[in-house]
This record gives structure tokens, sequence and C-alpha cells, in this order.
């Protein structure tokens, strides 16, 4: 899924608890491409720009990509390393760190929205991982699909929130 619409899902699982949370789901939710791709992208500021221009199209090509990248993807977007990150966050907070459920809810997005053509997501990394040929994200249908969801999902906690606070307090 792409990185807006992560970060948006994020946001939406804990917005309910006021506006630090929402952000805390909102930049939890992007990280893990924010530190993959992510870094790529700030290190490589003239591809952007040729991506911007229309010069190239489609995500950078492999050839392109340092090896950092691929490492910071398997990291990032593994189910295992997400629960010794969880398990350990917990045990240093005493308390279940429950913002850290946008970044499983990222992996799991990721699983069925990446064709197994271009980063398929390493979901049991460093083990073998059955990689899912899934619905690319990048595909117009998708993308109008997920932001519609997204927009009915943001509506219904915004008339929720209204209607909370419309009702008499004791
Ligand atoms: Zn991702």
């Amino acid at each position: 899924m792409d990185v807006v619409a992560h970060g948006l899902w994020g946001g939406a699982l804990f917005c309910r608890r006021g506006r630090r949370q929402f952000f805390g789901g909102l930049i939890i939710g992007m990280a893990p491409d924010l530190l993959s791709f992510g870094v790529f992208h700030v290190t490589h500021p003239r591809w952007i720009l040729l991506r911007l221009a229309g010069e190239i199209s489609g995500p950078p090509a492999f050839s392109i990509l340092p090896a950092y990248v691929f490492y910071a993807y398997n990291l990032t977007h593994s189910l295992v390393m997400w629960a010794i990150a969880f398990s350990f966050l917990w045990l240093f907070i005493k308390r279940p760190p429950w913002l850290f459920g946008a970044w499983l809810l990222h992996i799991l997005c990721d699983i069925p929205t990446h064709a197994t053509s271009y980063f398929p997501t390493p979901f049991l990394w460093p083990f073998p991982t059955p990689f899912v040929n899934g619905i690319s994200w990048a595909t117009p249908e998708f993308l109008l699909a997920n932001y519609s969801c997204l927009i009915v999902v943001y509506t219904g906690i915004f008339l929720y929130s209204r209607k909370k606070e419309s009702l008499p307090r004791n």
C-alpha cells in the first residue's frame, strides 16, 4: 500500500484516543516504508525530481536501489521482527505499546497489496517466506477503493465524535 494510506489507516486506529495518539499512529503506520524507501528518496532527490517531471515512471528500478533498502525492507516488514520489537518495548515501558499496532497493520496491509514482481512482503523474515502475489496497491482500481474506504472511515469517525460531543454531559 502507499505510504500516505498506511499513515492514514494507522492514524484512524488511534484517533479516538486524541490528537497525539492520532499523529503517533500516523507516523508509526508510515515508519516501515519511511525507514526503507524513505531513506532512499531523501538521499536521491534527483530521482524524485525526474519522477515528478515525468521523465521516469514507476517505482525505482532494482538496479539503482542501494543494498540497505533491501535489508531495511526485510527488517521493517517482518512480523517476526515486529513481535520481537513489540515484546522488548512492552518489557521496557512495562505496558503494551499499543501504538506499535499501526506498524503491525502496515505489514498486514502490505502482504496482499504487493505483487511478487516488486518487493513482496517478507513477513516471516529472517525465515523463508511464502511470498503472496497480491494485487498491486498502485493500480488505479485499488487506489480508488482504498481511498474511498478511508473517506468512509474518517467520515464515520468525524460524525461519531460530533455526536458524542453533542450529548449532554452529567
Ligand atoms: Zn510497506
